[in-house]
Protein backbone atom coordinates (compact mmCIF):
# COMPACT_ATOMS: atom_id res chain seq x y z
CA UNK A 1 0.00 0.00 0.00
CA UNK A 2 1.11 3.64 -1.01
CA UNK A 3 0.39 6.68 1.26
CA UNK A 4 1.12 9.66 -0.24
CA UNK A 5 1.43 12.43 2.52
CA UNK A 6 3.18 12.08 5.95
CA UNK A 7 0.86 15.36 7.47
CA UNK A 8 -1.56 14.17 10.11
CA UNK A 9 -3.91 12.26 8.18
CA UNK A 10 -1.63 10.32 5.78
CA UNK A 11 0.52 9.16 9.13
CA UNK A 12 -2.80 8.46 10.66
CA UNK A 13 -3.75 6.35 7.38
CA UNK A 14 -0.39 4.44 7.69
CA UNK A 15 -0.87 3.52 11.45
CA UNK A 16 -4.71 2.38 10.69
CA UNK A 17 -2.95 -0.21 8.02
CA UNK A 18 -0.87 -1.79 9.89
CA UNK A 19 -3.23 -1.95 12.66
CA UNK A 20 -4.78 -4.46 10.26
CA UNK A 21 -1.75 -6.08 9.32
CA UNK A 22 -1.10 -4.49 5.64
CA UNK A 23 2.34 -3.63 4.19
CA UNK A 24 2.78 0.45 3.77
CA UNK A 25 5.47 2.56 2.47
CA UNK A 26 4.51 6.60 3.24
CA UNK A 27 6.01 9.16 1.41
CA UNK A 28 6.23 12.61 2.40
CA UNK A 29 8.14 15.58 0.53
CA UNK A 30 9.33 17.72 3.30
CA UNK A 31 12.21 16.77 5.48
CA UNK A 32 10.68 17.10 8.79
CA UNK A 33 6.36 16.77 9.92
CA UNK A 34 4.80 20.09 9.51
CA UNK A 35 6.70 23.30 11.57
CA UNK A 36 2.80 25.27 11.74
CA UNK A 37 0.77 24.26 14.72
CA UNK A 38 -2.38 24.14 12.59
CA UNK A 39 -4.97 22.15 13.82
CA UNK A 40 -5.07 21.86 17.84
CA UNK A 41 -8.55 20.45 19.16
CA UNK A 42 -8.97 16.27 18.42
CA UNK A 43 -12.44 15.71 19.41
CA UNK A 44 -13.36 12.09 21.25
CA UNK A 45 -13.79 10.67 17.84
CA UNK A 46 -10.51 11.47 16.60
CA UNK A 47 -8.86 10.09 20.05
CA UNK A 48 -11.03 6.94 19.87
CA UNK A 49 -9.03 5.85 17.11
CA UNK A 50 -6.12 6.67 18.85
CA UNK A 51 -7.35 4.41 21.28
CA UNK A 52 -7.80 1.39 18.88
CA UNK A 53 -4.72 1.79 17.88
CA UNK A 54 -3.12 2.41 21.26
CA UNK A 55 -1.68 5.43 21.10
CA UNK A 56 -4.27 7.91 23.59
CA UNK A 57 -2.20 8.04 26.00
CA UNK A 58 0.92 8.97 24.16
CA UNK A 59 -1.11 11.82 22.12
CA UNK A 60 -2.81 12.91 26.19
CA UNK A 61 1.15 13.10 27.02
CA UNK A 62 1.88 14.90 23.69
CA UNK A 63 -0.98 17.19 24.88
CA UNK A 64 -0.03 18.05 28.69
CA UNK A 65 0.96 21.85 27.59
CA UNK A 66 -2.52 22.80 26.78
CA UNK A 67 -4.07 20.34 29.89
CA UNK A 68 -5.83 23.02 31.32
CA UNK A 69 -6.23 25.62 28.40
CA UNK A 70 -9.82 24.10 27.32
CA UNK A 71 -11.69 27.38 28.55
CA UNK A 72 -12.02 30.50 25.38
CA UNK A 73 -11.67 33.87 26.92
CA UNK A 74 -12.98 37.36 25.40
CA UNK A 75 -10.86 40.73 26.05
CA UNK A 76 -10.23 44.18 24.91
CA UNK A 77 -6.40 42.55 24.81
CA UNK A 78 -5.20 39.73 26.14
CA UNK A 79 -4.32 41.35 30.01
CA UNK A 80 -7.94 42.51 30.16
CA UNK A 81 -9.47 39.07 28.57
CA UNK A 82 -11.62 36.94 30.71
CA UNK A 83 -11.97 33.16 30.95
CA UNK A 84 -15.68 32.44 29.97
CA UNK A 85 -17.08 29.94 31.65
CA UNK A 86 -16.51 26.01 29.97
CA UNK A 87 -19.22 25.43 27.45
CA UNK A 88 -21.34 22.01 28.29
CA UNK A 89 -24.35 20.83 25.89
CA UNK A 90 -27.54 21.26 28.71
CA UNK A 91 -28.54 17.90 27.11
CA UNK A 92 -25.14 15.87 27.36
CA UNK A 93 -23.09 14.49 30.09
CA UNK A 94 -19.49 15.05 28.59
CA UNK A 95 -17.99 12.23 30.77
CA UNK A 96 -20.60 9.76 29.38
CA UNK A 97 -20.05 10.52 25.68
CA UNK A 98 -16.95 8.29 24.85
CA UNK A 99 -13.75 6.66 26.42
CA UNK A 100 -12.03 9.00 25.92
CA UNK A 101 -11.41 12.97 26.10
CA UNK A 102 -11.06 14.99 23.78
CA UNK A 103 -7.41 16.43 23.68
CA UNK A 104 -5.68 19.73 22.69
CA UNK A 105 -2.64 19.39 21.42
CA UNK A 106 -0.90 21.25 18.27
CA UNK A 107 -0.60 20.04 15.17
CA UNK A 108 3.49 20.10 15.28
CA UNK A 109 3.61 18.34 18.37
CA UNK A 110 1.33 15.82 17.58
CA UNK A 111 2.93 14.76 13.91
CA UNK A 112 6.36 13.90 15.52
CA UNK A 113 4.39 11.19 17.50
CA UNK A 114 2.45 9.74 14.59
CA UNK A 115 5.81 9.59 12.63
CA UNK A 116 7.40 7.57 15.49
CA UNK A 117 4.54 5.31 16.30
CA UNK A 118 4.09 4.85 12.38
CA UNK A 119 7.49 3.70 12.44
CA UNK A 120 7.63 1.57 15.32
CA UNK A 121 4.25 -0.19 13.60
CA UNK A 122 6.45 -1.55 10.79
CA UNK A 123 5.46 1.03 8.01
CA UNK A 124 7.97 1.88 5.28
CA UNK A 125 8.06 6.29 6.20
CA UNK A 126 10.02 7.95 3.44
CA UNK A 127 10.36 11.78 4.24
CA UNK A 128 12.04 13.91 1.96
CA UNK A 129 10.08 11.78 -1.00
CA UNK A 130 7.92 13.17 -3.56
CA UNK A 131 5.62 11.05 -5.81
CA UNK A 132 6.01 13.05 -8.85
CA UNK A 133 3.35 11.42 -10.91
CA UNK A 134 1.72 7.64 -10.98
CA UNK A 135 0.07 5.13 -13.42
CA UNK A 136 -2.44 2.53 -12.36
CA UNK A 137 -3.32 -0.43 -14.14
CA UNK A 138 -5.84 -3.69 -13.12
CA UNK A 139 -3.43 -4.78 -10.90
CA UNK A 140 -1.97 -1.45 -8.91
CA UNK A 141 -0.17 1.73 -8.82
CA UNK A 142 3.28 2.30 -9.63
CA UNK A 143 5.35 5.53 -10.39
CA UNK A 144 5.96 6.27 -14.20
CA UNK A 145 7.63 3.70 -15.25
CA UNK A 146 6.89 1.74 -12.11
CA UNK A 147 10.99 2.11 -11.34
CA UNK A 148 10.75 2.08 -7.78
CA UNK A 149 7.61 1.67 -6.05
CA UNK A 150 4.67 -0.51 -6.88
CA UNK A 151 1.83 -0.86 -4.81
CA UNK A 152 -2.02 -2.52 -4.73
CA UNK A 153 -3.60 1.07 -3.90
CA UNK A 154 -2.76 3.80 -3.33
CA UNK A 155 -4.29 6.75 -0.34
CA UNK A 156 -3.90 10.69 -1.49
CA UNK A 157 -3.35 12.07 1.69
CA UNK A 158 -1.57 15.19 -0.22
CA UNK A 159 -3.31 18.04 1.25
CA UNK A 160 -5.84 20.46 -0.17
CA UNK A 161 -3.56 20.78 -3.32
CA UNK A 162 -3.52 17.56 -3.76
CA UNK A 163 -1.50 16.85 -6.96
CA UNK A 164 -3.22 13.22 -7.26
CA UNK A 165 -6.70 14.47 -7.18
CA UNK A 166 -5.66 17.30 -9.91
CA UNK A 167 -3.91 14.41 -11.78
CA UNK A 168 -7.17 11.66 -11.45
CA UNK A 169 -9.14 15.35 -13.34
CA UNK A 170 -11.30 14.84 -10.11
CA UNK A 171 -13.09 18.15 -9.44
CA UNK A 172 -14.31 19.78 -5.91
CA UNK A 173 -18.14 21.24 -5.44
CA UNK A 174 -19.27 23.36 -2.66
CA UNK A 175 -19.20 27.23 -1.23
CA UNK A 176 -16.01 27.58 -2.48
CA UNK A 177 -14.52 30.85 -0.43
CA UNK A 178 -16.47 31.43 3.25
CA UNK A 179 -16.40 34.71 5.10
CA UNK A 180 -13.22 37.00 5.16
CA UNK A 181 -9.63 36.15 3.89
CA UNK A 182 -7.37 35.74 6.99
CA UNK A 183 -3.64 35.58 7.90
CA UNK A 184 -2.10 33.64 10.86
CA UNK A 185 0.69 35.21 12.36
CA UNK A 186 2.56 32.48 14.67
CA UNK A 187 4.76 33.90 17.05
CA UNK A 188 7.10 33.37 20.34
CA UNK A 189 6.92 35.41 23.65
CA UNK A 190 6.41 34.25 27.01
CA UNK A 191 3.36 35.17 28.19
CA UNK A 192 3.25 32.72 31.14
CA UNK A 193 2.49 35.63 33.82
CA UNK A 194 0.26 37.08 31.64
CA UNK A 195 -1.65 33.92 30.30
CA UNK A 196 -1.91 33.01 34.51
CA UNK A 197 -5.48 32.42 35.90
CA UNK A 198 -7.16 33.25 32.51
CA UNK A 199 -5.72 29.99 30.72
CA UNK A 200 -7.49 30.00 27.49
CA UNK A 201 -7.71 27.55 23.98
CA UNK A 202 -8.68 30.66 22.50
CA UNK A 203 -8.90 34.24 23.54
CA UNK A 204 -11.41 36.68 21.30
CA UNK A 205 -9.63 40.12 20.78
CA UNK A 206 -11.83 42.76 20.52
CA UNK A 207 -8.96 45.81 20.67
CA UNK A 208 -10.84 48.17 17.45
CA UNK A 209 -6.47 48.31 16.23
CA UNK A 210 -6.06 44.38 16.72
CA UNK A 211 -9.27 42.49 16.29
CA UNK A 212 -8.87 38.58 16.28
CA UNK A 213 -8.06 35.98 18.16
CA UNK A 214 -5.40 34.46 19.79
CA UNK A 215 -4.97 30.81 19.79
CA UNK A 216 -2.75 28.82 22.20
CA UNK A 217 -0.36 26.65 20.93
CA UNK A 218 1.56 25.71 24.24
CA UNK A 219 0.26 28.06 26.62
CA UNK A 220 3.33 29.33 27.32
CA UNK A 221 5.64 30.65 24.69
CA UNK A 222 3.76 29.71 21.81
CA UNK A 223 0.82 31.37 20.01
CA UNK A 224 -1.01 31.98 16.76
CA UNK A 225 -2.60 35.35 16.33
CA UNK A 226 -5.32 35.36 13.53
CA UNK A 227 -6.68 38.09 12.13
CA UNK A 228 -9.24 39.00 9.00
CA UNK A 229 -7.46 40.70 5.95
CA UNK A 230 -5.12 40.46 3.11
CA UNK A 231 -2.33 41.84 3.63
CA UNK A 232 0.83 40.19 5.25
CA UNK A 233 3.07 43.57 5.28
CA UNK A 234 1.68 44.80 8.35
CA UNK A 235 4.29 46.26 11.24
CA UNK A 236 3.41 42.79 13.15
CA UNK A 237 5.02 42.70 16.60
CA UNK A 238 3.28 46.72 16.82
CA UNK A 239 -0.22 44.80 16.31
CA UNK A 240 0.35 42.35 18.35
CA UNK A 241 1.37 43.79 21.38
CA UNK A 242 -1.20 45.86 20.89
CA UNK A 243 -3.73 42.79 21.07
CA UNK A 244 -1.81 41.66 24.36
CA UNK A 245 -1.77 44.58 26.10
CA UNK A 246 1.49 43.96 27.40
CA UNK A 247 4.96 44.99 26.19
CA UNK A 248 6.32 41.53 25.40
CA UNK A 249 9.88 42.53 25.05
CA UNK A 250 10.84 38.91 23.79
CA UNK A 251 7.96 38.69 21.27
CA UNK A 252 9.21 36.85 17.83
CA UNK A 253 7.38 36.70 14.99
CA UNK A 254 7.94 33.21 13.39
CA UNK A 255 5.67 33.20 10.31
CA UNK A 256 2.93 35.20 8.68
CA UNK A 257 0.77 32.83 6.83
CA UNK A 258 -2.64 34.23 4.38
CA UNK A 259 -5.61 31.87 4.27
CA UNK A 260 -8.76 31.62 2.97
CA UNK A 261 -11.52 29.77 4.54
CA UNK A 262 -13.24 27.51 2.25
CA UNK A 263 -15.78 24.50 2.02
CA UNK A 264 -14.65 22.31 -0.68
CA UNK A 265 -15.33 18.50 -1.07
CA UNK A 266 -13.87 16.11 -3.67
CA UNK A 267 -16.71 15.20 -6.39
CA UNK A 268 -15.32 11.60 -5.86
CA UNK A 269 -13.19 9.90 -3.27
CA UNK A 270 -11.84 7.39 -5.56
CA UNK A 271 -10.84 6.40 -8.89
CA UNK A 272 -10.11 2.93 -9.59
CA UNK A 273 -7.18 2.12 -7.02
CA UNK A 274 -6.54 5.56 -5.81
CA UNK A 275 -8.72 6.85 -2.56
CA UNK A 276 -8.31 10.52 -1.25
CA UNK A 277 -8.59 11.40 2.47
CA UNK A 278 -7.69 14.33 4.46
CA UNK A 279 -7.85 17.48 3.02
CA UNK A 280 -7.39 16.21 -0.22
CA UNK A 281 -10.88 14.99 -0.11
CA UNK A 282 -12.28 18.30 1.67
CA UNK A 283 -10.90 21.58 3.46
CA UNK A 284 -13.32 23.55 5.52
CA UNK A 285 -13.56 26.08 7.86
CA UNK A 286 -12.02 25.91 11.23
CA UNK A 287 -14.71 27.53 13.43
CA UNK A 288 -15.64 23.50 14.06
CA UNK A 289 -12.05 22.50 14.38
CA UNK A 290 -13.13 19.66 12.10
CA UNK A 291 -10.82 19.04 9.20
CA UNK A 292 -7.95 17.12 11.02
CA UNK A 293 -10.59 15.02 12.96
CA UNK A 294 -12.55 14.73 9.64
CA UNK A 295 -9.43 13.35 7.73
CA UNK A 296 -8.60 10.98 10.77
CA UNK A 297 -12.17 9.13 10.26
CA UNK A 298 -11.30 8.97 6.69
CA UNK A 299 -7.94 6.92 7.50
CA UNK A 300 -9.69 4.59 10.02
CA UNK A 301 -12.78 3.79 7.57
CA UNK A 302 -10.57 3.55 4.27
CA UNK A 303 -7.98 1.68 6.13
CA UNK A 304 -10.15 -1.77 7.21
CA UNK A 305 -12.03 -1.68 4.31
CA UNK A 306 -8.21 -1.50 1.62
CA UNK A 307 -7.10 -4.38 4.15
CA UNK A 308 -9.81 -6.82 3.54
CA UNK A 309 -10.25 -6.15 -0.44
CA UNK A 310 -6.49 -6.85 0.06
CA UNK A 311 -6.44 -9.91 1.89
CA UNK A 312 -9.43 -11.19 -0.68
CA UNK A 313 -11.57 -11.40 2.88
CA UNK A 314 -13.72 -8.99 0.81
CA UNK A 315 -14.08 -8.18 -3.17
CA UNK A 316 -12.77 -4.80 -4.85
CA UNK A 317 -16.00 -3.90 -5.23
CA UNK A 318 -16.22 -3.16 -1.18
CA UNK A 319 -14.34 -0.55 -1.45
CA UNK A 320 -17.30 1.61 -3.61
CA UNK A 321 -18.73 2.30 -0.05
CA UNK A 322 -16.13 4.57 0.65
CA UNK A 323 -17.17 7.34 -1.30
CA UNK A 324 -20.67 6.48 -0.92
CA UNK A 325 -20.06 7.09 3.16
CA UNK A 326 -17.37 9.12 3.52
CA UNK A 327 -18.11 11.76 0.56
CA UNK A 328 -21.75 12.55 2.60
CA UNK A 329 -20.25 12.38 5.55
CA UNK A 330 -17.29 15.13 4.53
CA UNK A 331 -20.00 17.30 2.71
CA UNK A 332 -21.90 17.25 6.38
CA UNK A 333 -18.60 18.44 8.41
CA UNK A 334 -17.80 20.87 5.89
CA UNK A 335 -20.86 22.53 5.50
CA UNK A 336 -21.95 22.58 9.22
CA UNK A 337 -18.17 24.25 9.80
CA UNK A 338 -19.35 26.67 6.90
CA UNK A 339 -22.44 27.22 9.06
CA UNK A 340 -19.82 28.52 12.25
CA UNK A 341 -18.20 31.53 12.64
CA UNK A 342 -15.89 32.75 15.71
CA UNK A 343 -18.54 34.71 17.81
CA UNK A 344 -17.38 33.28 21.08
CA UNK A 345 -19.47 35.41 23.30
CA UNK A 346 -22.82 33.89 21.02
CA UNK A 347 -24.07 37.44 20.31
CA UNK A 348 -25.21 36.24 16.37
CA UNK A 349 -28.51 34.73 15.28
CA UNK A 350 -27.75 30.81 15.73
CA UNK A 351 -28.31 29.36 12.02
CA UNK A 352 -31.36 26.67 12.69
CA UNK A 353 -29.62 24.20 10.29
CA UNK A 354 -27.16 23.95 13.23
CA UNK A 355 -26.46 19.81 14.00
CA UNK A 356 -25.86 19.09 17.78
CA UNK A 357 -21.97 19.67 17.99
CA UNK A 358 -21.81 16.25 19.53
CA UNK A 359 -22.60 14.81 16.17
CA UNK A 360 -19.74 16.54 14.88
CA UNK A 361 -17.32 15.63 17.40
CA UNK A 362 -18.53 12.15 18.43
CA UNK A 363 -18.22 10.76 15.22
CA UNK A 364 -22.65 10.42 14.91
CA UNK A 365 -22.71 11.03 11.34
CA UNK A 366 -25.43 8.61 10.01
CA UNK A 367 -24.09 6.79 6.72
CA UNK A 368 -27.38 6.07 4.80
CA UNK A 369 -25.79 4.15 1.79
CA UNK A 370 -22.32 1.91 1.56
CA UNK A 371 -21.52 -1.06 3.44
CA UNK A 372 -24.32 -1.34 5.63
CA UNK A 373 -27.74 -3.64 5.95
CA UNK A 374 -30.45 -0.79 6.61
CA UNK A 375 -33.24 -2.22 8.14
CA UNK A 376 -37.14 -0.64 7.32
CA UNK A 377 -38.90 1.40 9.39
CA UNK A 378 -35.84 2.49 11.70
CA UNK A 379 -35.80 5.81 12.73
CA UNK A 380 -33.08 8.36 11.21
CA UNK A 381 -30.32 9.13 13.55
CA UNK A 382 -31.88 13.02 15.07
CA UNK A 383 -29.32 16.07 13.45
CA UNK A 384 -30.38 18.88 15.96
CA UNK A 385 -30.20 16.74 19.28
CA UNK A 386 -27.38 13.83 19.96
CA UNK A 387 -28.87 10.75 20.88
CA UNK A 388 -27.15 7.85 19.56
CA UNK A 389 -28.95 4.54 19.89
CA UNK A 390 -27.33 2.09 18.25
CA UNK A 391 -28.80 2.80 14.58
CA UNK A 392 -27.54 1.36 11.45
CA UNK A 393 -24.91 3.79 9.63
CA UNK A 394 -24.06 5.43 12.80
CA UNK A 395 -20.97 4.74 15.72
CA UNK A 396 -21.88 2.15 18.36
CA UNK A 397 -22.59 4.32 21.09
CA UNK A 398 -20.20 4.26 23.99
CA UNK A 399 -21.24 2.36 27.56
CA UNK A 400 -18.26 1.10 29.48
CA UNK A 401 -18.53 -2.75 30.02
CA UNK A 402 -16.94 -2.77 33.84
CA UNK A 403 -17.32 -1.35 36.98
CA UNK A 404 -13.58 -0.13 36.70
CA UNK A 405 -14.47 1.83 33.39
CA UNK A 406 -11.60 0.75 31.69
CA UNK A 407 -13.28 -1.37 28.95
CA UNK A 408 -15.89 0.24 26.30
CA UNK A 409 -18.39 -0.95 23.53
CA UNK A 410 -16.02 0.73 21.32
CA UNK A 411 -13.19 -1.48 22.27
CA UNK A 412 -15.17 -4.78 20.55
CA UNK A 413 -14.47 -4.13 17.18
CA UNK A 414 -11.37 -3.25 14.92
CA UNK A 415 -9.84 -4.56 13.63
CA UNK A 416 -12.28 -7.27 13.48
CA UNK A 417 -16.24 -7.43 13.62
CA UNK A 418 -18.14 -7.79 16.63
CA UNK A 419 -21.25 -8.56 17.28
CA UNK A 420 -23.65 -7.28 20.51
CA UNK A 421 -26.27 -9.26 21.50
CA UNK A 422 -28.79 -8.14 24.16
CA UNK A 423 -29.27 -11.24 26.58
CA UNK A 424 -28.55 -14.78 26.27
CA UNK A 425 -25.59 -15.20 23.33
CA UNK A 426 -25.95 -18.47 23.03
CA UNK A 427 -28.19 -18.76 19.99
CA UNK A 428 -26.18 -16.16 18.05
CA UNK A 429 -23.21 -17.97 18.77
CA UNK A 430 -24.20 -21.32 17.33
CA UNK A 431 -23.70 -19.36 13.43
CA UNK A 432 -21.88 -15.99 13.85
CA UNK A 433 -20.00 -15.64 10.82
CA UNK A 434 -16.90 -16.35 12.79
CA UNK A 435 -17.40 -12.65 14.54
CA UNK A 436 -16.90 -12.71 18.03
CA UNK A 437 -20.06 -12.29 20.26
CA UNK A 438 -20.33 -10.11 23.24
CA UNK A 439 -22.94 -9.51 25.52
CA UNK A 440 -24.19 -6.19 25.95
CA UNK A 441 -27.10 -5.65 28.23
CA UNK A 442 -27.64 -1.38 27.51
CA UNK A 443 -30.52 0.97 27.29
CA UNK A 444 -30.15 1.02 23.48
CA UNK A 445 -30.47 -1.88 22.81
CA UNK A 446 -34.05 -4.53 23.45
CA UNK A 447 -33.37 -7.55 24.88
CA UNK A 448 -33.29 -10.50 21.96
CA UNK A 449 -31.75 -7.72 19.83
CA UNK A 450 -28.02 -7.57 18.20
CA UNK A 451 -26.11 -5.34 16.32
CA UNK A 452 -23.17 -6.10 14.49
CA UNK A 453 -20.30 -3.77 13.95
CA UNK A 454 -17.43 -3.15 11.57
CA UNK A 455 -14.09 -2.67 12.12
CA UNK A 456 -14.73 0.78 12.42
CA UNK A 457 -17.01 0.54 15.21
CA UNK A 458 -20.00 1.87 12.72
CA UNK A 459 -23.00 -0.72 13.24
CA UNK A 460 -23.99 -2.40 9.92
CA UNK A 461 -27.20 -4.54 10.65
CA UNK A 462 -29.21 -4.21 13.67
CA UNK A 463 -32.33 -7.30 14.19
CA UNK A 464 -33.29 -9.69 16.05
CA UNK A 465 -33.21 -12.43 13.73
CA UNK A 466 -30.14 -14.68 14.91
CA UNK A 467 -30.08 -16.68 11.65
CA UNK A 468 -29.26 -12.94 9.76
CA UNK A 469 -25.67 -12.64 10.51
CA UNK A 470 -23.38 -14.71 8.55
CA UNK A 471 -25.91 -14.18 6.02
CA UNK A 472 -25.24 -10.08 6.20
CA UNK A 473 -21.64 -10.66 5.94
CA UNK A 474 -21.53 -12.12 2.92
CA UNK A 475 -23.77 -9.38 1.63
CA UNK A 476 -21.77 -7.37 2.53
CA UNK A 477 -18.31 -8.37 2.16
CA UNK A 478 -18.40 -11.12 -0.53
CA UNK A 479 -18.95 -15.09 -0.45
CA UNK A 480 -15.31 -15.47 0.84
CA UNK A 481 -16.55 -13.58 4.06
CA UNK A 482 -17.88 -16.06 6.34
CA UNK A 483 -15.82 -18.97 7.46
CA UNK A 484 -17.40 -21.85 6.57
C1 LIG B 1 -5.12 27.79 10.95
C2 LIG B 1 -5.67 26.41 10.90
C3 LIG B 1 -6.27 25.88 12.02
C4 LIG B 1 -6.81 24.62 11.98
N1 LIG B 1 -7.41 24.11 13.10
C5 LIG B 1 -7.92 22.86 13.07
C6 LIG B 1 -8.47 22.23 14.24
O1 LIG B 1 -8.46 22.81 15.35
N2 LIG B 1 -8.97 20.96 14.14
C7 LIG B 1 -8.95 20.30 12.94
O2 LIG B 1 -9.44 19.16 12.89
N3 LIG B 1 -8.41 20.84 11.83
C8 LIG B 1 -7.89 22.09 11.86
N4 LIG B 1 -7.29 22.61 10.75
C9 LIG B 1 -7.23 21.83 9.53
C10 LIG B 1 -6.08 20.85 9.57
O3 LIG B 1 -4.86 21.50 9.79
C11 LIG B 1 -6.04 20.09 8.25
O4 LIG B 1 -7.32 19.57 8.02
C12 LIG B 1 -5.01 18.97 8.30
O5 LIG B 1 -3.71 19.46 8.34
C13 LIG B 1 -5.16 18.07 7.09
O6 LIG B 1 -4.22 17.07 7.18
P1 LIG B 1 -3.79 16.28 5.88
O7 LIG B 1 -2.78 15.27 6.36
O8 LIG B 1 -4.97 15.84 5.12
O9 LIG B 1 -3.08 17.36 4.95
P2 LIG B 1 -1.71 18.19 5.22
O10 LIG B 1 -1.52 18.47 6.65
O11 LIG B 1 -1.78 19.34 4.28
O12 LIG B 1 -0.61 17.17 4.74
C14 LIG B 1 -0.41 16.84 3.39
C15 LIG B 1 1.03 16.39 3.24
O13 LIG B 1 1.24 15.85 1.94
C16 LIG B 1 2.54 16.22 1.50
N5 LIG B 1 2.57 16.11 0.04
C17 LIG B 1 1.85 16.82 -0.86
N6 LIG B 1 2.13 16.39 -2.11
C18 LIG B 1 3.03 15.39 -2.00
C19 LIG B 1 3.71 14.56 -2.95
N7 LIG B 1 3.49 14.67 -4.25
N8 LIG B 1 4.58 13.64 -2.49
C20 LIG B 1 4.82 13.50 -1.16
N9 LIG B 1 4.20 14.28 -0.21
C21 LIG B 1 3.31 15.21 -0.63
C22 LIG B 1 2.68 17.65 2.02
O14 LIG B 1 4.04 18.03 2.10
C23 LIG B 1 2.02 17.55 3.40
O15 LIG B 1 2.93 17.24 4.41
C24 LIG B 1 -6.73 23.87 10.77
C25 LIG B 1 -6.09 24.40 9.65
C26 LIG B 1 -5.56 25.66 9.70
C27 LIG B 1 -4.87 26.23 8.48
Amino acid sequence: MLVVGGGLVGLTAALVLRHHGVSVTLVERRETTSPQPKARRFHFRSMEVFRELGLAATVHEAARDLADHDRMAVGHTLAEAEQLPLWQPGDVDVLEVSPELPCLVAQDALEPVLRAAAQDAGADVRFATALTGFEQDADGVADPGGRWLRASYLVAADGARSGVRTALGIGRSGRGAVGEPAVNVYFRADLEDVVRGREFNLCQIEHPDAPGALASVDGRFRWVFMTSGERTDRDWPALLRTALGVPAPDLDVLSVLPWQPEMLVADRYSAGRVHLVGDAAHVMPPFAAMGANTGISDAHELGWKLAAALSGDAPPALLDSYDAERRPAGWFAADQSARRTLDLRGTGTPDPDLAHPFLLVAGGFQYTDGALCRADGQDPEPVHEFAPAGRVGTRVPHRWLDEARTRSTLDLAGPGWALLVAGDPRPWERDAGGVAVHRLDADFLPAGTALLLRPDDVVAWRGTDVTAPPRVLRDLLGPTAVAA
